[in-house]
Parts: C-alpha cells; sequence; structure tokens
C-alpha cells in the first residue's frame, strides 16, 4: 500500500477532516497521478449529508480532476510520467457488456466502478475520491488533457461537462435547435456553454432573474424565470431539447410543457423517483429522459471540443483547505459557477 492526503468525511454534521489514505500498488494497467485541481460537484455535497461516519466505508469525495501522471504500471504505454491527465466519476467498468462493447462504460451492465464510493473490482475496496493528492486508476478511465485546456478550468468538464455533454449530443443540439438549460449552477453552466458552442440556440431557465447578466456571458439568448408564470407560458412547446440541472427534488411539468412536439427532457440534476403527469408527455409526444457521466470515447471527444471551442468552467479557485467552505457556500447556491481545490497545499 502507498499513501497521501486527502480531505475526508466524518458524518452527515462534520466537517470533511484531513486525514492519511490508502492508495494501492500500481497494478500493471495504472497510473499514479499527482492530483493538482479538484472540482466539488453537489454529488458531493449530497454524498457527505448522506454520509453515516462511524463505521460506515470511509468518504472521500472529488469525481473531477486534473493533474500530472508520475508513475505508471508495467503494461501501461498511453501515458508516460509528466503527461497532464483528467479523471472523471469512472474508474472501470466490466469492459464485455453491451453497454461497454458499445464504448458506454459509464452505463456498464455490471455496474461501473465510481471514482469514489465504489468498489474496486480487483480488491473489493471502497474507492477514495480525488480531494486528494495523488489517485490511483486504471490508464483506460483517464484521458490526456488536451494543450490550450487550463487545467483547473478543465478539472469541471470531467464531470458536470461530460454529464451534459451525452445528452446534449445524443439529442442532436446544434445549428437550428432550440436548447433550454434549467439551474444555473455547475453542471448548468456547462450546459449553456457547450450548447452555445454546438451552435444551438441556448436559453437559460432559472428562479430569479439574479443570474440574467452571468447567462448573456454564458452565450445565452435569454433567461427564463421559473417563478414567474406569465414567462413560463409564453415559452410553452418552445425548446427541441431541455437540461434540467436542477438539484433539488421538484415538479417536472412546468419545464415539460417547455419541451416542444417530439423533443425531450433530460432530467440529469436530481436522481430519484419522479412523478409525471402523463398529458404533459401526450401533448406533443414529448419524451422524458436522462443521462449521467459519459463513456470514455465521448469524453475524450468532449474534451478535445472543449480545447477547440476554448469552453472550460466558470472557477473560483480554493485551496484544498476551505474545502469545508466550498461545500457550504455550494449549499447556499453562493457559487459562479464551480468552486475547484488547489491541492498544492496538501504537500
Ligand atoms: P449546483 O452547482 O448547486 O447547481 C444546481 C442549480 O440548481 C442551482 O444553481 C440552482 O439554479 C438550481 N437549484 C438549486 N436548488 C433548487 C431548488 N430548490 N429549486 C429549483 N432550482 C434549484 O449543482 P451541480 O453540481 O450543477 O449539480 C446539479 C445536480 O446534478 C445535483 O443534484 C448533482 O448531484 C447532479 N449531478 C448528476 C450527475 C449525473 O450523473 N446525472 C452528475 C453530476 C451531478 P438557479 O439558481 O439558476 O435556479
Ligand atoms: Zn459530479
Amino acid at each position: 500500500m502507498r499513501t497521501t492526503t486527502g480531505w475526508q468525511a466524518e458524518g452527515p454534521a462534520a466537517p470533511l477532516r484531513r486525514a492519511t489514505l490508502k492508495r494501492r500498488e500500481l497494478r500493471p494497467d495504472d497510473l499514479a497521478v499527482r492530483v493538482d485541481y479538484c472540482g466539488v460537484c453537489h454529488t458531493d455535497l449530497h454524498s457527505v449529508r448522506a454520509h453515516e461516519g462511524g463505521g460506515a466505508p470511509p468518504l472521500v469525495p472529488g469525481h473531477e480532476f486534473t493533474g500530472v501522471v508520475t508513475e505508471t504500471g508495467t503494461a501501461v504505454t498511453r501515458f508516460a510520467v509528466g503527461d497532464p491527465v483528467a479523471v472523471g466519476n469512472i474508474v472501470d467498468s466490466c469492459g464485455a457488456c453491451a453497454m461497454c462493447r458499445a464504448g458506454q462504460e459509464n452505463f456498464c451492465q455490471h455496474f461501473p466502478t465510481l471514482t469514489y464510493g465504489g468498489t474496486d473490482r480487483h480488491d473489493g475496496s471502497t474507492t477514495l475520491g480525488g480531494y486528494s493528492r495523488e489517485y490511483v486508476v486504471r490508464d483506460r478511465f483517464a484521458y490526456g488533457l488536451p494543450a490550450g485546456l487550463d487545467p483547473a478550468g478543465a478539472a469541471p468538464l470531467l464531470c458536470a461537462g461530460i454529464t451534459v455533454w451525452e445528452p446534449l449530443h445524443s439529442l442532436g443540439a446544434g445549428p437550428g435547435t432550440r436548447v433550454a438549460v434549467a439551474g444555473l449552477g455547475g453542471l448548468g453552466h456547462l450546459a449553456v456553454k457547450l450548447a452555445v458552442a454546438l451552435g444551438a440556440e441556448t436559453s437559460v431557465i432559472s428562479r430569479s432573474a439574479d443570474k440574467t447578466d452571468d447567462a448573456r456571458r454564458l452565450g445565452a439568448h435569454d433567461l427564463l424565470v421559473s417563478t414567474d408564470p406569465g414567462q413560463m407560458a409564453d415559452a410553452r412547446d418552445r425548446f427541441d431539447v431541455v437540461i434540467d440541472t436542477i438539484s433539488a427534488p421538484h415538479d417536472l411539468g412546468p419545464y415539460l410543457r417547455l419541451v416542444a412536439m417530439d423533443g425531450t427532457l433530460s432530467q440529469v440534476g436530481h436522481l430519484g423517483p419522479v412523478t409525471v403527469e402523463t398529458l404533459d408527455l401526450l401533448i406533443g409526444r414529448k419524451k422524458l429522459s436522462s443521462a449521467g457521466s459519459g463513456g470514455r470515447a465521448a469524453t475524450a471527444a468532449m474534451l478535445d471540443f472543449c480545447a477547440e471551442h476554448g469552453v472550460a468552467a466558470d472557477i473560483e479557485l480554493l485551496p484544498s483547505a476551505q474545502v469545508n467552505e466550498a461545500l457550504c457556500r455550494l449549499g447556499r447556491n453562493d457559487v459562479r459557477y464551480r468552486f475547484v481545490l488547489d491541492m498544492t497545499d496538501l504537500d
């Protein structure tokens, strides 16, 4: 076993604590990555709040990070020491099922191994995430960071970015399509940037008008206020694709009513049971969908697209020692638009 330092959850109400973490010794197809920047995803906050502490499996959040390869396993050929790399929220999959063969490792029928809170396929240990100075990852699930992408601003692409990229891409967002993004947070602001870069006419749906200037700066055409019934009624049947990134449970009806005939609402924010009035689907033959993370090929393609189009997250960079402040502020919606932790203070 090798060791590193990171930020570990101690239970729902307790702050994360700096701790010494165990990492496995490199297998032939592993890389050791020095983690430089790790994004703070709302999923991290959900996970910390749900963690029971005590005897529960350890929780070290963090599943969107960039860094540098420091060591390679004996069978690794794609990477060398010193390469800049990025890692997202999946670090392994079976590689043999229909989903994996189709390049959708994120939907592995034998369940993809999550970057934290997952179960390692070989030794059964609980995976510990990127709020740490080193991560050991199977080389297939590390991505070369394209030149021109700022490593701090690129880190959130690996969860927030790919999670909205896959539905935008698979639903055909591009010139001539109208896209709306509900919830302007970490996922939402990247969805806007990506939809705009893909050529779609893009709108934001937010709870207030406060983010209107930001929405425009991100390239959006306009911002609809979801709490204004008049604005929502005027936008009825307007969008081919609605990407819903809202982090809290909510009624999907008002958002389905904004979808155009044969269009799709992709709900990627709140995961869990939903109740839908079928008439909201029937009228206009609308579709309800979801997505999460991305396959290896799509992730690499998204990174190339972002490098080409200058897309990265709008970040507030904090020393990793301020992780608890970041989580607290994220819970208050006080972030524009992604916290990224600088891990150098863990040396
Ligand atoms: P975030 O930065 O906190 O953004 C969420 C946005 O949702 C907020 O900025 C806010 O937008 C809106 N919102 C928050 N509370 C709301 C409420 N009660 N009612 C209506 N709108 C509300 O979070 P994030 O990191 O983007 O993550 C968003 C969600 O996606 C989280 O639930 C996260 O767990 C989930 N997620 C899913 C996947 C996946 O694989 N599908 C991957 C990553 C994250 P406005 O201020 O504009 O209203
Ligand atoms: Zn995430």
